[in-house]
């Protein structure tokens, strides 16, 4: 059987991939991207802080520093153009010891300057005035105004939505189990029998990054998991921007953090842990989120939980992002390793992985009839009809919208990412058979809804998101 014919295949549909498929679907190129998961963000780019860092304690000089450098000059356009949900709020570094004040004198704000981040230093009281749930032990600390909260699911199915809209192709619920060379392209093996060649791979394929290099036989890095646990409450939180600790060398530390829809983040934790898959929330993982986030917030304790959960980080043999071709085949191109910051250096990956691309051969013709924006998801379907989830009010023709986009949901998680329905105090127990009811009535066919419901169910009993 005759395979199909690409151009570039970009392999994983996180951010990063979503990114780069946006970007590349500007030009006249046959663009596939393949994703292992049953919808676009089911790995690491679901589970995590949701921040737009500035990039301002990124080491100078490394790739990730780059990329983030770029991204923050690409975000305000993308919000506009994507709709993406963001919550400009700032951020603050609070030091609590005399250490922590001396290391943010001594390598933070020379890191900010190198990096052309504007950062200024804040008294207790300013701190105290504009946040008054932060520690009055507090001794000052570092405000970084350009830091902002944005919905991880939300920027990366807007971007794979809009390359579909110029004509890419998503494969979901597809992975790709091996890579052979084939005349000037590689040809990719999936796990459901089938085949498609290409001319370019772009792995993005976070956690499994480095065993997708190895189908080319690259190993020239390796990735390891690092977990992260959160707690997300509805609690009041006297605070308005995102509260950073100053991080230890292994995490950016834990932070309390404004979610864009409402409610706060409290977390994460840092683990290493040797399975890629294990999202798992813990007591010890809840516990030290708590005490991580005492030191900043006194009254932690006593809030009410809505959720909690857990993301995985790719943490790179390298310590930088690995965003090249591979030495094995200059037709792979890696966007790789992409740890701690990828979806705030999704837009900067993405211009770095056209150009190798471009480098590497690729010719690269811009289309004249590329749509860069999306219209608002759901403009004409807010307050419209009989509201499904009563905590978030979101209406039947929000859901039903949802299912008619270019890139339709095909499970409860879907609509819930979509939507934001079931994601409110009652965490779905009374929308999700209303959602269920609806579907059955329209006949609308969403793949395993019956058993995404159970599965939903489950998660929910691991407390994984
Ligand atoms: C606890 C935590 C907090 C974080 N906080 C922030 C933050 O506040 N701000 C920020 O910018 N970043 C943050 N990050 C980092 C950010 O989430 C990641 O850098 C980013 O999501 C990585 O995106 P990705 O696309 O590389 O990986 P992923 O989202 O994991 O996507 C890779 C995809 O590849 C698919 N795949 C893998 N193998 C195959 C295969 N063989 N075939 C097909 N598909 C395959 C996977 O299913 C997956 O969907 C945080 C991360 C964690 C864990």
């Amino acid at each position: 059987m005759q395979s199909q014919q690409y151009d570039v295949v970009v392999i994983g549909g996180g951010v990063v991939g979503s990114a780069i498929l946006r970007l590349l679907s500007f030009y006249r190129l046959k663009l596939l991207l393949i994703e292992k998961q049953p919808d676009v963000c089911e790995g690491t780019s679901k589970a995590n802080s949701g921040i737009v860092h500035t990039g301002f304690d990124a080491k100078p000089g490394t790739v990730e520093a780059e990329c983030l450098r770029r991204s923050r000059r690409l975000w305000p356009r993308l919000v506009e153009e994507l709709k993406i949900p963001y919550l400009p709020c700032g951020a603050i570094m609070v030091a609590t010891t005399e250490e922590e004040k001396e290391m943010i004198e001594r390598v933070y704000l020379p890191n900010a300057e190198a990096n052309g981040v504007e950062v200024q230093w804040v008294s207790r009281e300013e701190i105290l005035e504009m946040n008054p749930a932060v520690s009055p032990r507090a001794l000052g600390g570092l405000a970084v105004p350009e830091e902002a909260i944005c919905d991880p699911f939300w920027a990366t199915r807007a971007f794979a939505e809009l390359a579909v809209v110029n004509g890419a192709e998503v494969m979901l619920e597809t992975g790709v189990a091996a890579i052979c060379e084939e005349g000037d392209g590689l040809r990719l093996l999936l796990d459901n029998g089938g085949e498609v060649s290409t001319r370019y791979v772009v792995n993005a394929a976070g956690l499994w990054s480095d065993e997708i290099a190895r189908m080319i036989g690259d190993d020239s890095f390796s990735i390891t998991p690092r977990k992260g646990q959160f707690i997300l409450t509805e609690e009041q939180v006297a605070i308005s921007s995102i509260i950073l600790p100053v991080p230890t060398p292994t995490s950016k530390g834990i932070l309390v953090a404004p979610v864009v829809f409402g409610g706060f983040l409290l977390g994460p934790t840092a683990e290493n842990q040797e399975d890629k898959w294990d999202r798992s929330t813990s007591h010890a993982g809840m516990e030290a989120v708590l005490s991580g986030c005492e030191k900043l917030i006194p009254g932690v304790r006593a809030f009410s939980t809505i959720r909690q959960f857990a993301g995985v980080r790719a943490v790179c043999s390298t310590g930088d992002f690995v965003i090249r071709p591979s030495a094995c085949n200059a037709r792979m191109i890696h966007a790789a390793g992409i740890r701690s910051t990828g979806l705030s250096a999704s837009p900067g990956i993405a211009e770095l992985v056209v150009e190798q691309l471009a480098r590497a051969g690729l010719t690269l013709e811009e289309k004249n009839d590329a749509q860069q924006s999306l219209p608002d998801l759901f403009a004409d379907e807010r307050d419209k009809g009989e509201i499904v989830c009563l905590c978030r009010s979101i209406t039947r023709s929000e859901i039903i919208h949802a299912l008619t986009r270019p890139l339709p949901p095909r499970s409860i998680d879907g609509i819930k990412r979509r939507t934001g329905a079931t994601l409110g105090e009652c965490q779905g127990n009374c929308c999700i058979p209303r959602i269920i009811d609806l579907l059955d009535s329209r006949a609308l066919p969403v793949k395993g809804l019956r058993h995404s419901y159970l599965g939903v169910k489950k998660e929910r009993s691991s407390h994984d998101v």
